[in-house]
């Protein structure tokens, strides 16, 4: 099957100052797959996908999204992509369906709420405030936000930090069934085991450069065809496994 591109980065570059955080980078996104940019902090993830969300000014390259020219297009890209919003932004005051119909109307979209919150497992909490969910739910919830404008792109910043094991396992569960509906899924994260499990390919970034970009299994058999060993692994389970074994796989937050 031919892959279609849907992101297209040529020779990004951001300039903070004198310092290049961005230091000419390209790479394509298909079509439908989750693809993950990973990296230490201050590598340079979000102003990427910053610039890419036309949310930050570059200095110079190349981007089209959903065929559209950031540099011509900005708005028709807003159209299409779902960006997760800083949680300050949850009025604190108002509950999940009176949120959803906040986002919804700034989108100029007619939604209905309990739909959203099916979606993404929250019909129960309809009426709980933001602040009344626990970490996964809340991250649930601005996951179902940025599917307001039936976007064709999500971007999802780090979804699953500090969650519990339980919580990042439903959120994966969830991340997968919006890709199963077609939508492109960029995703950051600091947990490899869960790139490995999620992401059709990965852009590991580096001081501002893509040090290396492929399937996670690719990159896997690059490093072992190397010469690359790990130590010998004695044990064939480890303490997370112990801590799901015992506490189950089911959601207790709810
Ligand atoms: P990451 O998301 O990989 O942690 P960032 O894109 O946030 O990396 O940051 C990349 C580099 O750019 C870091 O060294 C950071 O300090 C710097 N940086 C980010 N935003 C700004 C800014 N607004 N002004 C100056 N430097 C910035």
């Amino acid at each position: 099957m031919q892959q279609q591109v849907i992101i297209s980065v040529k020779d990004l570059v951001k300039n903070y100052g004198d310092f290049q955080a961005v230091k000419g980078i390209s790479f394509d996104v298909y079509e439908g797959e989750i693809f993950g940019l990973l990296g230490p902090n201050g590598a340079g993830k979000s102003t990427t996908l910053e610039i890419i969300e036309t949310l930050r000014q570059k200095t110079s390259g190349k981007v089209l999204v959903g065929g559209f020219d950031l540099d011509k297009e900005p708005n028709s890209i807003k159209e299409i992509i779902g960006v997760q919003l800083q949680t300050s932004g949850y009025y604190p005051g108002l509950n999940l369906i009176e949120l959803l119909e906040l986002f919804a109307g700034l989108y100029n979209e007619h939604i209905h709420p309990l739909e959203f919150l099916d979606k993404v497992n929250l019909r129960d909490k309809a009426k709980a405030k933001y602040k009344e969910l626990s970490g996964g739910q809340k991250q649930r919830f601005s996951i179902a936000t940025t599917l307001i404008n039936k976007p064709k792109i999500i971007f999802l910043d780090e979804p699953t930090t500090g969650l519990d094991p339980q919580a990042r396992r439903n959120l994966w569960d969830l991340v997968q069934d919006i890709r199963s509906q077609g939508t492109t899924v960029i995703i950051t994260t600091h947990y490899m085991d869960e790139a490995e499990k999620l992401c059709d390919r990965v852009a590991i970034i580096d001081s501002g450069k893509i040090i290396a970009l492929s399937s996670p299994d690719q990159l896997i058999d690059n490093l072992i065809a190397g010469g690359f060993e790990r130590p010998k692994e004695v044990k064939s389970a480890n303490l997370e496994d112990v801590f799901l074994h015992l506490t189950g796989k089911t959601l207790r937050e709810e």
